[in-house]
């Protein structure tokens, strides 16, 4: 199968204002402006001369079944600490169908914003949920979009000094034995995987300082990756503080998590010494705008942890603080966010894309995803601006962020189109819709 996708109105990479070609899962050439495929034979053509051209975009942290609980009414308004505990009980009812219904529609929906790969932190396993991720890799390929799924984990209740309640947590055994069970079935390795496990204890108030150690060897041992939430408010430092007399990162380190092959969520209470730790190790940041603003948790020093070494992407994160999952969309918080803390110079259009491309690509170790770039898998994310927000303007790349995009028209993973004319490919959107909230108000009430 070979597809040229031609003379695209605007596109983010170099050297292909021609278009490019998609051959099988990856892009063989590109072509300057002017320029065409030599030979012809057997090649299908798509027409992108009214459509903006990125590569798919990656979502570097979500937590899928939180789309159960948007704008719940017992969370609103809330600080992080508050804001969990009041989630919690509601959370410890969720189903094997609960969870199979909102991965399906927090894909879909991701899709629909031009995400071709998205990462996901599910750390609740009580009583029926023991397969929760094999439910998602199953939700993931039925609808064919790449995915990063994170084996998460609690095993600080309550009552050893944590804050989630004792039913949402599982032994350290347990969460060990599960995690060696899902790496060996289902992480796949190389160019072009579809989908991957990594190990994430949730955060430092919610897991044993033993299984944050043993999560580690064990992660080097099966050499995968390491994922969890970090410095994303002033509590969790003075938690540490008090709990591990050590700030976050200390504590991280101290845990033997402080390497290449570690992302955080959030990562905003760092100091200047601590950035050039974080930076010098090769950590990466998956920074969530707009969960930082919902929650008042604080911004993040995206361009001071890039200037360091580390590599910075970007996260939806759950439903139950965005409370969408769409990433085009964040990629415009990032910039909005972005210049109240640096220069609108430094902050720029092109700075926020890269967040949400390469950085993101960075974070999950991967780096044939991204980039429109020969040899790359063709994910695409094409853009169409024919709504009235765009309406007379001017550079198409920065109104995509300027003007709103908030809906991709067509959307390729791996050479495979799974979004055409807005719509998801072979999904009935509207009967998903309708199970999914009717699922929703049984959990809540
Ligand atoms: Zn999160």
């Amino acid at each position: 199968m070979k597809i040229w996708i031609k003379n695209p109105l605007a596109v983010l990479g170099d050297n292909c204002a021609g278009g490019i070609l998609v051959e099988n899962d990856q892009i063989t050439a590109t072509y300057g402006s002017g320029e065409t495929p030599k030979d012809m034979t057997g090649i299908e053509v798509f027409d992108a001369s009214e459509h903006v051209l990125l590569p798919g975009l990656i979502n570097t942290h979500h937590h899928f079944y939180q789309t159960l609980t948007r704008a719940c009414p017992p969370a609103l308004n809330k600080p992080l600490f508050p804001w969990l505990q009041s989630l919690y009980p509601i959370w410890a009812g969720l189903s094997e169908e609960m969870i199979a219904l909102s991965s399906q529609l927090a894909l879909a929906e991701l899709l629909l914003s031009g995400c071709t790969t998205a990462a996901d932190h599910h750390y609740l396993f009580p009583g029926p949920l023991e397969e929760a991720i094999d439910i998602q890799v199953e939700a993931a390929r039925s609808m064919g979009i790449r995915a990063m799924l994170t084996r998460g984990s609690m095993s600080l209740g309550e009552d050893q000094g944590g804050l989630p309640p004792p039913s949402t947590v599982q032994s350290e055994e347990a969460i060990l034995n599960d995690s060696e069970r899902l790496i060996n079935r289902y992480h796949e390795r190389g160019n072009g995987a579809m989908v991957q496990i990594a190990l994430a204890p949730c955060s430092p108030f919610s897991v044993s300082t033993q299984l944050m150690k043993d999560s580690a060897k064990l992660a080097k041992d099966l050499n995968v990756r390491l994922h969890t939430h970090l410095a994303e408010t002033h509590d969790e430092t003075a938690f540490c503080e008090k709990m591990f007399s050590l700030r976050p990162l200390d504590y991280l380190e101290s845990v033997g998590w402080l390497g290449d092959q570690t992302w955080l969520a959030h990562g905003i209470h760092f100091d200047d010494n601590e950035i050039k730790r974080l930076g010098e190790a090769g950590v990466g940041i998956c920074h969530c705008p707009s969960s930082n603003m919902v929650l008042s948790s604080g911004i993040c020093r995206t361009l001071e942890l890039q200037e360091a070494g580390s590599p910075v992407g970007l996260g939806v994160d759950g439903s139950a603080s965005n409370d969408g999952s769409n990433l085009i969309q964040e990629v415009r918080q990032a910039l909005l966010l972005g210049r109240l803390r640096y220069e609108a110079t430094e902050m720029t259009h092109q700075k926020a894309f890269e967040f949400a491309t390469k950085g993101s690509a960075q974070c999950l170790g991967r780096d044939d995803i991204g980039q429109i770039t020969v040899g790359k898998q063709a994910d695409l994310a094409l853009f169409k601006l024919d709504e009235p927000r765009f309406s007379g303007a001017g550079d198409p790349l920065a109104a995509l962020l300027l003007c709103g995009a908030h809906q991709a028209d067509h959307v390729m993973v791996g050479g495979k189109w799974r979004v055409s004319d807005g719509a998801v490919i072979g999904l009935d959107m509207e009967a998903l819709m309708a199970e999914h909230s009717h699922i929703a108000k049984k959990l809540i009430s």
